[in-house]
């Protein structure tokens, strides 16, 4: 083969997830170069241990998976290349009470996402696994369809695929820089010479952080040691072995030629190549440290007994790339246009390989991803992340719970206290417990003196939630201040922002200065990409707010769908603090640090005015994520301490009370707001959502055509509130059942501390249509941790459902 000198795509790495996208790119008609600097297989991919596990907590990641198990399946006779592909089901076992109810959670949630996870007494898992000891076992799980692969013959025959569809592989060619102009990738410069490509695609494993930044692009990835055994062939160990995953002993368990494989993820990982990955890496491991893996042996040799006579062939340790929160990195980069990354994979890139190739191939060919990958989306990521220091303390707390119990609500411990809002030690001192998000501490939660300022989690009611309770109760009843200063804040100006703006919101943004308007922002299947509030402050200015986790990928979606305008999109979040005001005294106590009439009359719901408070200039918006009459303040952000002050001491006749956001998580359950990225997102239209009311039909939006079809064909599925008794406790994923048929799950789930239930949101789905006659007729229950309880199911929210309170 000639060395080609352009192409479509060019993808740098020949591991699995290149080999993966190029397979896929290449079906799917593209003209596409793969170069791999060495040989195909010879960064980390040859050393995995090759388990293919398929549950994860995304119900779409999950879906990825199982495409890579219907790919293993039969890529071998499609391309002729042995793959190593075995279907011999997958254990989970469960050793505590706490485990147990997560391992049955995960049950009910794999059905949620159409697994069949069985769960088994510890007796069946034995049979299962004849060589373990399961004195200490309470219960297992296992999924049938979970198998195991060989690492590199999959990936050769990924490649072979590839080579089959027309895609052309170079070995022993390195990508040395990507070539630009005006900002426009023009191609890559390699060992060979140059290619000229319109897009470029990262899947260079542990290599792809330093690849990237050149370009100022962020990957925030981190080589990790990571160890497992091999022992001879030991008696008893057959074929059809069901891989093992041994959390509460750190420890997962294959089959290999006889033998077994085990390795397992210690609390005190050990980074590696902190300083640069040395040159000429490939086909390399690293030294064993038998000393590090003993911590690992002494778990494992308590639940399989022969370890201790079998003859170890070999400790295997190669570098993998992990990730700040566990999960891998897909995407477009918001900083450089047709760059795309497929990287960080966290040590199960050979159980997503198949599904990664395909999402990443299909968001290149459609310029956005295939479906909702929100928790492996490259806009994930942050200010922080560019800090490798940053990183590497997230990602070591990250590897180090990998086994360890996913407690819901869980914050991470290490790389804090990042990004502080100038009240973060007022808080602290008035006993808030803070959470991380991109970086930001921001208030959980208070507690009261003689309380333990911590976080003590549980699968039951958590240690916070009387705190909670009481700081809901003083919204609905009186006041709460809520330090909401990390939402992301953008500014949009220019002769053409209204026009722009306006393409890409479904709400009308063209009301009069001051107008407030909620809306979402939709894709071209109607898909909502974002949700945020827009505020017009000026004829060609718009201030736009958004959560705190959304500020890279709001960005970038508002930045894309401005095309050629003339207007100027600037993030401005750490220009203003935000203090929410919320609850039936918030006019009371506004009243009182500020001349302005606060009447409905003259500052109404869904408006914004700017207000001087304590000699700030604050911008005050009249809106409620809580369902109290309220007012969310904006302000400069050195006036963040006086106005704090103002407030409350103009609030203390009131009862006023500072909250956090896990008051604002149970408030608007009660009130059926939506949360993006538990409710709402990407392949939820605002129909489906039940947000018709914020869609502006009579404007030109992008997306309008799908929900006009979607609205005339009838909707499939349908967002419905559902309550349960107070005892049943709710923390999303919980299966719905209407009159005994499986029809959703839920989004998010918790307690309405004023209707005393349980409380969540869902959707609820019928191939024959959902109309809301079929949805309130039904008989409804929620299967939590394995076990069917009844519930209600409403469209209109239990709490206030005419929206009395916020217009108050
Ligand atoms: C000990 C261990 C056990 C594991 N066990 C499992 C398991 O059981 N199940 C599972 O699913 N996963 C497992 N993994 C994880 C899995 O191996 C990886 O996630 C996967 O191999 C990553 O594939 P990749 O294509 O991203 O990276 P790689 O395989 O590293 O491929 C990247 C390639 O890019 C090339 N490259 C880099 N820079 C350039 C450049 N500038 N120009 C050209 N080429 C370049 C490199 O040479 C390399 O070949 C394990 C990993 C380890 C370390």
């Amino acid at each position: 083969m000639t060395f080609p000198t352009h192409a479509r795509a060019v993808i740098v790495g020949g591991g699995i997830i290149g080999c993966s996208t190029a397979y896929h790119l290449a079906r799917l008609g593209w003209d596409v170069v793969l170069l791999e600097r060495h040989k195909l297989t010879s960064g980390t991919t040859f050393h995995a241990a090759g388990l293919v596990g398929q549950l994860r907590g995304s119900a779409n990641i999950t879906e990825l998976l199982g495409y890579s198990v219907r790919l293993y399946e039969t890529l071998e006779a499609e391309t002729g290349q042995a793959t190593g592909w075995k279907r011999n089901g997958g254990l989970r076992l469960a050793c505590n009470a706490e485990r147990w109810t997560e391992v049955k959670r995960q049950a009910t949630t794999a059905r949620s996402f159409g697994l069949d996870m069985q769960l088994l007494t510890p007796s069946e898992a034995q049979d299962l696994w004849p060589l373990m000891d399961v004195s200490d076992v309470i219960g297992a799980a296992y999924l049938p369809t979970d198998g195991q692969a060989n690492p590199s013959d999959i990936t050769l025959s990924l490649a072979r695929g590839a080579r089959m569809a027309g895609a052309r592989i170079v070995e022993d060619c390195a990508v040395l820089s990507v070539a630009r102009e005006k900002g426009v990738i023009t191609g890559v410069h390699t060992s060979n010479g140059f290619i000229r490509a319109g897009i470029v695609i990262a899947c260079c494993g542990q290599w792809t952080r330093d690849f990237a930044a050149p370009l100022g692009v962020t990957v925030p990835l981190m080589s990790m040691e990571h160890q497992y055994m091999v022992t001879e062939p030991i008696a008893g160990v057959t074929r059809d072995l069901p891989t093992l995953r041994d959390p509460d002993r750190l420890t997962y368990w294959k089959e290999e030629v006889g033998g077994l494989v085990m390795g397992g993820y210690e609390p005190n990982p050990k980074p590696w190549a902190i300083s640069g990955i040395p040159e000429g890496f490939h086909y390399t491991l690293l030294d064993s440290d038998y000393g590090h893996f003993e911590q690992i042996m002494e778990l494992a040799l308590g639940r399989v007994p022969a370890l201790q006579t079998a003859g170890i062939k070999t400790l295997s340790n190669g570098p993998e790339s992990f990730t700040p929160d566990g999960n891998f990195i897909l995407g477009e980069a918001p900083e450089q246009p047709g760059f795309f990354v497929g990287a960080g994979f966290n040590a199960f890139g050979i159980a997503s390989g198949g599904g990664a190739g395909m999402a990443l191939a299909e968001w290149v060919v459609r310029g956005e991803p295939p479906m909702d990958l929100w928790p492996v989306d490259i806009r994930r990521f942050g200010r922080s992340h560019f800090d490798a220091d940053w990183v590497r303390s997230r990602t070591i707390e990250a590897y180090g719970k990998h086994y360890t119990m996913a407690w819901p609500s869980e914050e991470h411990d290490s790389a804090r206290p990042g990004r502080r809002s100038p009240l973060y030690d007022r808080l602290k001192a008035r006993g808030a417990v803070f959470g991380e998000k991109l970086g930001w501490e921001r208030p959980n939660w208070f507690a009261a003196p003689g309380e333990v300022a911590q976080d003590i989690y549980s699968y039951q009611r958590p240690n916070w939630h009387d705190a909670v309770g009481r700081e809901h109760r003083a919204a609905r009843t009186a006041a709460v201040l809520i330090d909401q200063t990390s939402f992301a804040k953008f500014m949009l100006q220019g002769p053409d922002a209204q026009t722009a703006l306006q393409w890409v919101c479904a709400g009308d943004v063209s009301g009069p200065v001051g107008t407030l308007t909620y809306t979402q922002m939709l894709n071209d299947r109607g898909g909502i990409e974002a949700d945020l509030t827009v505020v017009r402050t000026g004829p060609d200015a718009f201030y736009i707010v958004t959560g705190t986790g959304f500020a890279t990928r709001d960005f970038d979606w508002i930045r894309r769908g401005l095309l050629d305008a003339n207007a100027q999109l600037i993030d401005v979040t750490s220009g203003y603090a935000v203090l929410s005001l919320m609850g039936p005294r918030a006019r009371d106590i506004l009243s009182a640090v500020t001349w302005a009439d606060l009447s409905n009359a003259a500052f109404p719901f869904g408006t914004a005015q700017t207000l001087a408070i304590a000699g700030a200039p604050v911008r005050a918006l009249r809106v409620s994520y809580v369902g109290e009459l309220g007012w969310e303040l904006h302000l400069p952000t050195e006036y963040a301490q006086t106005v704090y002050e103002a407030l409350h001491s103009a609030g203390a006749g009131h009862g006023l009370i500072d909250a956090g956001y896990r008051a604002i998580e149970t408030l608007r359950l009660e009130k059926g707001y939506r949360a993006w990225g538990a409710d709402i997102g990407p392949d939820t239209t605002p129909l489906e959502a039940g947000l018709g009311f914020a869609v502006a039909f009579g404007t030109a939006f992008r997306g309008r055509d799908a929900l006009l079809a979607q609205r005339a064909a009838g909707l499939g599925k349908r967002l419905v509130i559902v309550t349960a008794a107070r005892d049943v406790i709710l923390w999303g994923r919980e299966t719905v059942f209407r009159d005994g048929a499986r029809v959703g799950y839920l989004g998010s789930g918790g307690f309405g501390h004023t209707l005393n239930r349980s409380v969540g949101l869902g959707y609820v789905r019928r191939r024959e249509g959902v109309s809301k006659d079929w949805i309130l007729s039904g008989r409804y229950e929620l299967e939590v941790a394995g076990t069917r309880v009844p519930c209600d199911v409403t469209l209109s929210p239990p709490y206030d459902p005419a929206g009395l309170r916020v217009k108050s």
